[in-house]
Parts: structure tokens; C-alpha cells; sequence
């Protein structure tokens, strides 16, 4: 009787993951990116949600965020992201799949020819994706067509798709064995409950030693072996013992996944499991809480010491300032500047300090000068106060 296969179901996973990564550069939430790094912008679209640079603390958080979520997939599934989710692995299962490269050892002539047309076309796209992440796929597009203009851009795309031809073509999977440090960073997390591969040991004396396991082996190891760091976990030598022993009476696969290493043993969390769902809680609940209760306006003043102080007609000097103001609201703005405390009554302000419209998250500066109108007792300090209609928006404190 035909027994499941591992392959179908990692090659259903590792499509999906290629699909999401083309298509969401695409995607918009309330008029704004899905999910994206804007450079242009300097703002971290997140579910739609713009977070700016300036608000370092939450880009920050997601950043951990999604640190703790790639600890605990550790933790839980073990090297299952090796082998069914790491790019390296999806693009070297991608260009065996369209080149017709049956085995883990296929050298046929043809194969090789297609090969290269197709890792060509593979790193071309995933090229221009990783612009994707960073601009709108239409400008990215626009811009890469345009050279004369964006020389250092399509430089950049060249040697990125060069970089990742030769990836495809030269190292494949000896980057996972050789110098990829993850293998042995898992090891660390490693639980009582981690899902790990292996050779069935309650079956072991069934072994026909046929080593079909050891021929599919992309990693080129023997899985009968035990426990080894190079094993990414990808499933094929499970399809492989399944394609002998399934022509046998009553044949089982000897090589399956398993919830920890003690046969019979119930899924349990390990320790570190706990603390990394733990902290992964934590961090979102953390996010959630900063995003939603963030301030929607940013407020900063500077002096310009390059700006020379304007002499008035009372023989009084008024000295240059700018605002930043920010607009982190999904909404066009207007505000207003003006003082507020002990020195509201000694210094007036000079310049644009009312009807300052700002975009949807937008930043933009605004110059302005302070008139100290009080001589005889000059304020040690001024409270600027950024107004949104007749609603305080944030607060600076100048010398003057
Ligand atoms: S031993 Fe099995 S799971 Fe590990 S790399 Fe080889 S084929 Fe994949
Ligand atoms: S494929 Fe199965 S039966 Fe054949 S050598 Fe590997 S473990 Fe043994």
C-alpha cells in the first residue's frame, strides 16, 4: 500500500513561501504598503501601519519580534526551516524541480544545460524582489529601465542577480554545510520537545540496507548514522525508505519526524520553548501596545546657528529657528506653533507658525524666528507648544 510522501507536502509550503514573496510587495492595506522598508520614505510599513525611522523604538521591536518568532520556530520545528523554508534551500529545490533533476547526484548533460537558464532567470527575479521590499514594485521596475538615470541601482541589480546566478550554479547546498553557522546555533535550542528526524531505532533490524536513503540525500549523509549536523531536515530520505518498504508486507517507513527523541512520547514544550513563546508574547504584545497608543505627531525645534539674527526696528534681535514637524496620522493636517508657560507673555513668534499643512505621514520643516520682547528679564527657558486645531500635538523646550 502506497505510503504518504514528505515531498508533496514541502513542495505545497516552499510555493506558497514563494508566492507570498512575490506577491506581497504588491499588496496595500488602507492606501499603504502591506509589509515594507521604505527607504525613500525612511518608514516601515507594518499590516499597513506606517511606523518612521523616528520612532526607532518600534521598528526596533519588530525587528526583535521577528527574532523571537524565528527562535521559537527553532525550538519547535528544529532545521525544519533549513530544509523546507531557508531561500537557499527553496531556490537550489526550485531550479532541481524546473530542470528535471530527479536524484541528489544527477549530472545528466541536459539537465545542466537547463540549469543555467533557469538559475538565471531564478536570481533575476529574486533580485528585483529584494527591491521590492525596499520601494514600490512599479517605480522599482521603472527605475531598473532606466539607466542613464539610476546607474548605481541597476549596478546593484546586476551584481545582485549575478551573485545569486553563481549561488545557484557553484555553491547550491555546499553554503548549508560548510559555512552556514545556523546548524550549529540550533543545536543550542534544541528542547525535550523539538521535532527531530531520524532513523526509527525500534525498526532499526528491519533496515534492507538498500541506501536508497543515503542516494536522495541532497546533504550527501546517512541518516542511519544518527543525529548529525549537516541533516536539514528535509524529508526526502523519509520518502525514499517509504518508496522501499511500502512494496514489503506490512511495510512502514524507518525514517520519520518525531516530537522529541523518546518513541511514544507525547508533544510536550521544553523549557526554552516556554521562555521563547514567552518573550515572542511579550515583544507582540509590546508592539501592539506601542503602535497603538504612539503619538501621531513628532515635534522637534533647532536652532540655525548659520543663520545670522534679524536686527527689528526696536533695536531688538529675533533669532532663527526650525521646527520638524511630523504627521504619522493616515490623514492631511494642519498645526500651529506658539508658547506656552512662564515665558508666554515675554517673547513672540515671527514666521510661519500657523496654517502649517502636513501630509499623511509626512515630515517637514518649517522656519520660524523668537522675538524675546522682554529685555529687562529674558526667559531662561521657552515652552514651544505644537498645536492640531485647538488640541496640544507634543512640546519643546529652547534656550533662547
Ligand atoms: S538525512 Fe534526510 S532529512 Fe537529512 S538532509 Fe538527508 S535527506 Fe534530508
Ligand atoms: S531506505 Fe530505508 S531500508 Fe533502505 S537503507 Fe535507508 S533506512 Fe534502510
Amino acid at each position: 500500500m502506497p505510503l504518504p510522501r514528505i515531498t508533496h507536502k514541502r513542495r505545497f509550503v516552499q510555493g506558497l513561501l514563494i508566492a507570498v514573496a512575490l506577491l506581497l510587495p504588491f499588496a496595500s492595506l488602507s492606501g499603504n504598503p502591506f509589509l515594507r522598508m521604505d527607504i525613500a520614505k525612511m518608514t516601515l510599513f507594518l499590516a499597513g501601519i506606517p511606523l518612521r525611522i523616528d520612532q526607532f523604538y518600534l521598528v526596533l521591536l519588530v525587528i526583535l519580534l521577528f527574532v523571537a518568532l524565528f527562535l521559537l520556530m527553532t525550538a519547535l520545528l528544529g532545521r525544519v526551516w533549513c530544509g523546507w523554508l531557508c531561500p537557499q534551500t527553496v531556490f537550489n529545490d526550485l531550479v532541481e524541480l524546473l530542470s528535471g533533476k530527479t536524484g541528489a547526484h544527477t549530472r545528466h548533460t541536459v539537465t545542466r544545460q537547463v540549469e543555467h537558464p533557469v538559475s538565471l532567470i531564478i536570481a533575476t527575479l529574486i533580485s528585483f524582489n529584494l527591491f521590492c521590499w525596499f520601494m514600490p514594485p512599479q517605480q522599482a521596475a521603472a527605475d531598473l529601465l532606466d539607466f542613464p538615470n539610476h546607474q548605481i541601482m541597476c549596478i546593484t541589480f546586476l551584481l545582485l542577480t549575478l551573485f545569486g546566478y553563481l549561488n545557484l550554479i557553484l555553491v547550491k547546498r555546499s553554503f548549508c554545510r560548510s559555512y552556514c553557522p545556523y546548524g550549529r546555533f540550533q543545536t543550542a535550542l534544541m528542547d525535550a520537545g523539538t521535532l527531530n528526524l531520524s532513523f526509527l531505532e525500534e525498526t532499526r533490524d528491519r533496515c534492507l540496507r538498500c541506501s536508497a536513503c543515503v542516494r536522495t540525500c541532497p546533504m550527501a549523509i546517512d541518516i542511519r548514522e544518527g543525529f548529525q549536523i549537516e541533516c536539514i531536515g528535509c524529508g526526502r530520505c523519509i520518502d525514499a525508505c517509504r518508496g522501499v518498504m511500502e512494496k514489503k508486507p506490512a511495510g512502514t517507513g524507518l525514517i520519520d519526524y518525531r516530537f522529541g527523541t523518546i518513541q511514544g512520547a507525547r508533544f510536550r514544550l521544553g523549557n526554552t520553548t516556554i521562555v521563547l513563546l514567552l518573550m515572542t508574547l511579550l515583544l507582540a504584545g509590546g508592539l501592539v501596545w506601542g503602535v497603538v497608543g504612539r503619538n501621531q505627531n513628532a515635534f522637534a525645534v533647532q536652532r540655525i546657528a548659520t543663520a545670522e539674527p534679524r536686527l527689528l526696528p526696536d533695536g531688538s534681535q529675533a533669532k532663527a529657528w526650525r521646527a520638524i514637524i511630523g504627521n504619522r496620522s493616515e490623514a492631511d493636517q494642519v498645526y500651529s506653533i506658539r508658547v506656552v508657560g512662564e515665558a508666554a507673555g515675554d517673547v513672540e513668534l515671527l514666521g510661519q507658525i500657523r496654517d502649517i499643512r502636513i501630509g499623511a505621514n509626512q515630515h517637514r520643516e518649517v522656519g520660524f524666528m523668537i522675538h524675546v520682547t522682554n529685555k529687562s528679564r529674558p526667559p531662561e527657558k521657552i515652552v514651544l507648544q505644537l498645536m492640531h486645531g485647538d488640541r496640544p500635538a507634543g512640546s519643546a523646550s529652547v534656550s533662547p
